[in-house]
């Protein structure tokens, strides 16, 4: 068994070049997801992160803010809430849009994911330029919710998506 000081969690990111298209290098979690010891030690930091902030629940964007933050939920023994794309939720939602680089998107939450008042940490697998995150934290804050952190396991430095949540507490497990 891996002790969590022996991961290097590089190890466990792959790097795909021209993915999904030309000029885009893909970071791809899946090699870490696979392997047990990684995927637990990369649960144990967020969960760290989360409990230093007292956090009720735990929200994440489709569909790998969910990989990332369902067994964080489960370690601190709080909900889940999922932030969705169009059609996919059956009860009343709110809704918000935003743009991606190249177009615009929209996620939506059902109206009792949470709480007012509830101490939300918000969750994704990669923050890039930051719009997917925005979006989520304003999904929350209509419900409510107070938005106590924001962590990903990779964060790609040069997009600057750090100023989108520069308001909020910071975690990052990798850099590129
Ligand atoms: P953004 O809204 O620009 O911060 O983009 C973040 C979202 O897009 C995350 O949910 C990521 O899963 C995905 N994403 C953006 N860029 C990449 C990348 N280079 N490699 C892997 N996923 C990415």
């Amino acid at each position: 068994m891996m002790s969590e000081k022996n991961i290097d969690f590089k190890d466990y990111v792959a790097s795909i070049p021209d993915f999904p298209e030309p000029g885009v290098i893909f970071r791809d979690i899946s090699p870490l997801m696979a392997n047990g010891a990684a995927y637990s030690a990369a649960t144990d930091q967020i969960t760290a992160f989360a409990k230093e902030r007292g956090v009720e629940m735990v929200c994440g964007p489709e569909a790998r803010g969910f990989i990332v933050g369902c067994p964080v939920a489960d370690r601190l023994g709080v909900g889940f809430a999922p932030a969705r794309k169009k059609g996919k939720l059956p009860r009343e939602t709110v809704s918000v849009k935003f743009q991606l680089e190249y177009g615009e998107a929209e996620l939506f939450m059902h109206k009792d994911a949470v709480q007012p008042g509830q101490r939300v940490l918000i969750v994704d697998d990669l923050l890039a330029t930051g719009g997917t995150v925005a979006a989520t934290i304003d999904l929350v804050e209509q419900l409510g919710g107070i938005v106590v952190g924001t962590a990903f396991l990779i964060e790609l430095a040069d997009l600057h998506g750090r100023d989108k949540v520069k308001d909020y507490d910071f975690f990052t497990l990798l850099k590129y």
